[in-house]
Order: C-alpha cells, then structure tokens, then sequence
C-alpha cells in the first residue's frame, strides 16, 4: 500500500504538516511564554520523554526552534524560537481569542493580555491591511496563484498520541481546546476544505484520499465539538452535508494567519503562493493583520504583556 497521497497544494495543509501536531502546538505556546527547558516542558504537558524528545527534533528539523547550551553551570540546553516560529506569534493571539469566545477556561480566566502600546487589556481581532474592516469567512475570494500545484504528502500520522488534552497540567496552555480540535491533521484539514465551501463526505474525500473510516471519525468528532453540523440532503440513503457553525466560522482567523505564514515560510520549492484571496469587502488582495481591539495597532511579540493572576508570565 502506498504511504503517500497527492493533495491540492495549500499553504495551510504545508503549515499543519510542520507544526500542526497537538503536541508541536503545546510546545510552540511553551516556548512563547518562556518555558524553554526539557524538564520544564515535560512538567507542564505531561508528556512523556520519548513523545517530547521526538517533537523537539522535529521542531528543529523545520527551522522552529532552535536549541542552545544553557546559562552558565547548568548542563540543560535552552530551546528557543526562531525567526520563523516568532511569527506563530500572530496564531496564538486568534487562538485566544476564538477560546475566550467559546469556552469557560480556568486557565484563561486568570489571564490578562495587556497591550503595551495603549496600556489596555485588548482581544485580538482580525483586520484587512487595505480597507481596516474586520475578516470574515464569507468575505473572502480564492483563486490559483503562481505556485499552483499538487503537494506528495506522507499518509502516516507520525507523530500520534493518545493522551487527551485536556489533561495537560500546564497553566499556560491556554487554547487548549482549539489545540484538541485542530491538532489532528485531518481535522484541520477537513476544516480548511469547508472554508472552501466544501460540504459532503464525497468531495471531502476527492480532496483528500484517506481511508474513509478515518474520514468518516473526523466528521463526527467534528460535529461532537460542534464545529460542523450535519444537515440531511437525502433520504434513501440517508446522507448529511457537513456545515460550519458559528463556532466553526469562528475558527477561520486562525487558519487564515496558518495560511499566511505557510505562504512565508513554508513553501520549499520558491514556487509562489498556491492561493491567492481576495477581500471581497474592499476589492483588494488580502493581507489579514492582527491587531488590538482598543487602538487598533498591529500587535507585535514583545508588545503584549501577559499575567497569570496579577504575575507577569511573558517578557
Ligand atoms: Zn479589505
Ligand atoms: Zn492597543
């Protein structure tokens, strides 16, 4: 049987397969806000050693973090990230926000984003570059773009574990439950292909080739979540269209800042972005900027500060 399958180049599948992991995700949210040691890491996401020192060559492997001897008279090297993976930066501020949305999280209840720029608590939103309005799902455009093409990717889910994440003890892990949804790389693919206004099971699958019963498990975990909803099309046989919810419209941002760093950084043949959007609301080439809801400035890594119950938790 053959290990590979061909899909529709995308920027975001590119992206997903680096760093789209439940456990590369954790990791990467460990590393923003400065838990950077093996120990530290294991400690605050359960993870088993194996599991973490797996994940770490990995991440090194991709350019996303990059390891360095520790501070003087301790033997631990440091992880750090890198210029690519500081822009994942942009990720984790929509993460947030779509979880303060839709979930009740102890942990982020505790937390407050402050933006250094304005000196406000802020929630991240989603801007166009061009027109200032904010980027919704139904108001972008996709077309082919020069680096059109056709991505071999591996059928394997590599990097697998069965620990649920929910059960992560880390503080920190604060959009977790987005991390739990997305963090499979067939949920977040069939994800994406519905931003595409794709619904039924059959052209999910022309999209991408896996065995349908691992198909058909994503599907209903994402209606579980509440992500989809199945919508009834026939009778004789029964057959469902699977539709976004709010909650799932509510996800796009997300993928849409996966989709602008998988154009930057994550395109090794130089060919061009696969897709090209359009913000329809202005007519004009989307660049999507995430920015502070108080004054409006794009915001930047060192620009917010965090506290977990009052005690700075970031530089
Ligand atoms: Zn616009
Ligand atoms: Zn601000």
């Amino acid at each position: 049987m053959s290990t590979e399958f061909t899909t529709r180049a995308s920027s975001i599948n590119r992206a997903l397969d680096q760093i789209g992991d439940k456990w590369c995700l954790l990791i990467i949210q460990e590393v923003l806000w400065g838990i950077n040691s093996f120990n530290d890491m294991m400690a605050a996401m359960g993870v088993s050693r194996g599991v973490l020192s797996n994940r770490l060559k990995w991440l090194q492997a991709v350019d996303c973090l990059r390891k360095e001897r520790g501070p003087t008279g301790s033997s631990r090297p440091r992880y750090h990230l890198t210029a690519k993976s500081i822009e994942l930066y942009d990720s984790a501020m929509m993460a947030i926000a779509w979880e303060r949305d839709w979930y009740q999280t102890p942990e982020l209840d505790r937390v407050e984003l402050v933006h250094l720029g304005c000196g406000k608590p802020f929630v991240a939103q989603m801007h166009c570059a061009s027109c200032d309005g904010l980027v919704q799902m139904e108001e972008v455009a996709y077309q082919s773009g020069p680096g059109v093409a056709r991505d071999v990717r591996e059928k394997k889910v590599r990097r697998r574990s069965s620990i649920a994440i929910t059960e992560v003890p880390s503080e920190r892990a604060l959009y977790r439950n987005l991390i739990n949804i997305v963090g499979d790389r067939w949920t977040s693919n069939l994800i994406a292909l519905s931003y595409h206004g794709l619904t039924r099971f059959d052209q999910f699958h022309q999209e991408l080739p896996v065995a349908t019963n691992i198909l058909s498990d994503r599907l209903k975990l994402l209606v579980e979540e509440g992500v989809f909803e199945p919508v009834a099309y026939q009778q004789r046989p029964l057959r469902y269209e699977y539709h976004l919810t709010s909650k799932g419209k509510g996800l796009f941002p997300w993928f849409l800042t996966m989709l602008q760093w998988g154009d930057k950084w994550c395109d090794p043949q130089q060919g061009g972005k696969p897709v090209l959007l359009t913000h329809t609301a202005c007519g004009e080439p989307l660049l999507a900027q995430v920015r502070c809801s108080e004054c409006h400035a794009e915001l930047r890594a060192h620009d917010v500060r965090f506290t977990l119950d009052g005690e700075e938790i970031s530089a």
